[in-house]
């Protein structure tokens, strides 16, 4: 058996970053991971504004950055647009097969021990241990573990069934997402994206809940769409023929039509692939005794977007910032690591509450909040950021109610009094 003080479960962008500040720290930490690196992973590899945080990736731009997004549209269910442009950029592009393993390099270099192409079986909590079984059978003693294998991590299943909770996301709080990157080359990219390199949605499209995206990288396209689970079951009710592979080629088909997607470029079923986002906003608690979940593991994500990747790396930094102390005096029962659990609540636990008022707003009234917001250059804004999360949404939430009952009175409300219609901007084309 051998002994560390951590051992991280899953070593994505949210147990690589624990590990890493561990490592730092000067533990000693296994970073256990099933697939061997670099691997692929479903994403649409774009990362919010807030990702400027950490050291480690302003430092090291160079190593994944693809291209810095300047200009937002995204598109109501009737074809209006809000078009944000700004001089500085307000969203990142990365591609995980790259990011994800720059990461886990990152903490190997800071300590980590990686254990890759071995998945954690199970693991078992002693009153003065953790001891964690491999699956190719031998085991790891440690102080804690930490669990972040994503969105069914088998700590969280574990908290879960201590805490009398069900043992999986509800339907509404779980969405499904296929995603394809496909080369396209720099000049059509310029071209078509342009050097802001456009980031799109498609807000319902096909009048489903959820979104369409195509994110701009340096000469790849990354396409994907999002539903809640709930969504996807019903589309399949109401047509046992619905499948989500040929609604995301439905998209990308519409896409072509709109001039954001190569003609000549053919895609297959083949090319997609996807995977879960919790959008529950976050499990509750998410400590255990001489145990805690990181990133999707912990359901940290944006309910609004399904952004994940900043929380992943966030919860995992909150996680090694409260272990850091309590080595000293040996104390890792929940009540103890609830600390953590505060941590991540006090920073961003509301953010991720507003995210899901501002979700439920969007699907419900989406012709009218796109319209609110396309007409007003602040709107616009507020409407961008808090859809790429780059302002925390606790923050300008008030805002947000405050513009959008302004576009009811001044769109909706006065028009009709005088029997007047307020005029519509022009949808953006791209270059043909
Ligand atoms: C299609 C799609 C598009 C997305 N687009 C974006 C986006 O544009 N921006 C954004 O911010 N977020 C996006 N997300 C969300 C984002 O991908 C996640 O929030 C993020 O990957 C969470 O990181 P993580 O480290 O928690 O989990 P993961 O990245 O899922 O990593 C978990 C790791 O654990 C390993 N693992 C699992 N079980 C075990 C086990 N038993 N033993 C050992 N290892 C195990 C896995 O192999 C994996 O490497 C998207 C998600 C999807 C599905």
């Amino acid at each position: 058996m051998t002994k560390f003080d951590v051992v991280v479960e899953g070593a994505g962008p949210a147990g690589a970053t624990a590990a890493y500040y561990l490592a730092k720290q000067g533990k000693s930490v296994a970073l256990v991971d099933r697939a061997k690196f670099p691997r692929e992973k479903a994403c649409g590899g774009g990362l919010c504004v807030h990702i400027e945080e950490f050291d480690h990736i302003v430092d090291n731009w160079d190593d994944f950055l693809e291209s810095k997004c300047k200009r937002g549209i995204v598109y109501g269910p009737d074809g209006l647009a809000v078009d944000y442009t700004q001089e500085t950029p307000f969203f990142y592009n990365i591609r995980r097969f790259t990011f994800d393993n720059k990461l886990v390099e990152y903490a190997v270099d800071a300590g980590a021990t990686l254990m890759e192409g071995i998945a954690v079986k199970d693991f078992r909590v002693t009153p003065d241990k953790v001891v964690t079984e491999l699956r190719d059978g031998s085991t790891l003693e440690s102080e804690v573990i930490i669990g972040a294998g994503g969105s069914f991590d088998l700590v969280a299943r574990r908290i879960r069934a201590d805490e009398g909770l069900p043992m999986k996301w509800r339907d509404e709080d779980i969405a499904t997402a296929l995603y394809l990157e496909i080369e396209v080359g720099r000049e059509y990219m310029d071209h078509v994206y342009g050097p802001e390199r456009i980031s799109m949605a498609h807000i319902k499209f096909q009048g489903l809940d959820g979104y369409g995206w195509s994110f701009s990288k340096d000469t790849v396209l990354n396409v994907g769409i999002g539903c809640p689970r709930s969504t996807i079951r019903r589309a399949k009710k109401d047509n046992p023929e619905w499948d989500e592979r040929q609604y995301l080629l439905d998209y990308v088909a519409t896409l072509k039509e709109q001039g954001w997607f190569p003609r000549d470029l053919e895609v297959t079923r083949e090319m997609l692939a996807g995977s879960n986002i919790p959008v529950g906003m976050g499990l509750q608690p998410s400590a255990g005794d001489r145990m805690l979940v990181v990133g999707d593991a912990g359901g940290f994500v944006s309910p609004l977007s399904g952004e994940g990747l900043y929380y992943a790396l966030d919860s995992g930094r909150l996680a090694a910032e409260t272990l850091e102390g309590l080595f000293e005096h040996g104390d890792f029962s929940k009540a103890v690591l609830m600390g953590y659990h505060r941590a991540w609540r006090n920073k961003w636990g509301d953010d991720l509450e507003w995210l899901k008022v501002a979700w439920h707003l969007l699907m419900f009234m989406p012709s009218s909040l796109i319209r609110y917001a396309a007409l007003d250059e602040e709107t616009k804004m507020f409407f961008t950021h808090m859809f790429v999360g780059s302002m925390p949404a606790y923050q300008i939430k008030n805002k947000v109610l405050a513009l959008i009952a302004e576009g009811v009175l001044k769109q909706d409300v006065l028009p009709f009094l005088k029997q007047s219609k307020v005029p519509l901007p022009e949808v953006q084309s791209p270059a043909a």
